[in-house]
């Protein structure tokens, strides 16, 4: 498995070291990495996926980020390089990251699933049910400012709620996840906008008020109006997983 994660929080500049489990008289040095994490996961054997795969896809990019993209499920390319989003649709995400004068090294990018379901079909909701303390591990061990759910899967995972991507994306949400305060930003999934023009004007746009997110750190966030009906923005069957 290749992954850039190297320390996690607690080795980064702003946050101190953490304790996990029980506190004692005598300070305990149980302070778990993100690397750490993402080597225990290596051979995981929570769903069946773990036939499948040729390595567990655990993520990528900087441990101390304040800005974390949650993807679906490796693909074929991701599966064989062990790295998220090296695909078609990782190169989009690059460009858009580049218009928002952001690389992958800035930012962190993680799945709602670490092993590639085969034949890139959906995930399964008992797939995602083991895989999910992965991830919820991860942001705490990152400690994100903002999350940005790419697609369906993630975006339903996180808000817990049922609702699409092409009601919610580009509506941010001040939540708790994970124990932490977290401005959740929905967008469409990449892959989808790849195949359909309308999709990736409306990706580019929802991307561009992601400065403006970060900067706007941790403050409450008033309640968005419930999400006005939006036209369905048609795209090729095979995306059909990603949003809706
Ligand atoms: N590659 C990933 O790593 N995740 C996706 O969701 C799609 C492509």
């Amino acid at each position: 498995m290749r992954h850039a994660a190297v320390g996690g929080r607690a080795s980064c500049p702003s946050g101190g070291p953490r304790r996990l489990g029980l506190v004692s008289a005598v300070p305990v040095a149980a302070v778990e990495t993100l690397e750490a994490y993402g080597a225990a996961t290596a051979a995981c054997t929570r769903c069946r996926l773990a036939q499948g795969r040729t390595q567990v896809v655990f993520g990528a990019g900087n441990p101390c980020a304040d800005l974390l993209f949650v993807g679906e499920a490796p693909g074929f390319h991701e599966d064989k390089q062990g790295v998220p989003f090296v695909g078609q649709a990782g190169k989009l995400l690059e460009r858009l990251l580049a218009g928002v004068e952001l690389r992958r090294e800035d930012v962190y990018i993680a799945n709602v699933l670490k092993c590639r379901p085969p034949g890139n079909r959906d995930p399964q909701p008992d797939e995602i049910e083991a895989c999910e303390p992965h991830l919820f591990r991860q942001i705490e061990l990152i400690e994100p400012k903002v999350i940005a759910t790419l697609g369906n899967f993630a975006t339903k995972l996180l808000s817990g709620r049922p609702l699409g991507i092409t009601r919610v994306h580009g509506q941010e949400q001040a939540l708790t996840i994970a124990g932490r305060s977290v401005l959740l930003y929905p967008l469409y999934h990449p892959a989808a906008a790849l195949y359909t023009p309308a999709m990736l004007k409306v990706l580019e746009a929802d991307f561009a008020r992601l400065p403006e997110l970060m900067g706007r750190g941790l403050q409450p966030v008033p309640a968005a109006a419930p999400p006005e009906p939006e036209p369905e923005i048609a795209a090729p069957a095979e995306q059909l997983g990603l949003f809706g």
